[in-house]
């Protein structure tokens, strides 16, 4: 049986909840018997859902400010 799972995959200090929050990635890994690799579905932000509802424009991954990337300024 296939396994679908969210995942850190690295870690920002965020100005706008002045805290560290993660980038995490929706993996569907395949089942023993399928020879295939590990797939990525989706990404988000831990804290995406609450900044979200702030009633802030915050970034991307809030789905409030399409021009701003948290994630991809720290790298
Ligand atoms: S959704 Fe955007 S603004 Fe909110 S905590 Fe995550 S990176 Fe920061």
């Amino acid at each position: 049986m296939a396994v679908k799972q969210w995942e850190t995959v690295k870690y920002c200090f965020c100005e706008h909840v002045k805290k560290e929050v993660g980038f995490e990635a929706e993996v569907i890994y395949p089942a023993d018997h399928i020879p295939d690799e590990p797939r990525i579905l989706a990404h988000r932000c831990s804290l995406g859902f609450q900044c979200n509802l702030d009633g802030r424009a915050s970034c991307k991954w809030a789905g409030t400010n399409p021009a701003y990337d948290p994630f991809a300024v720290s790298e």
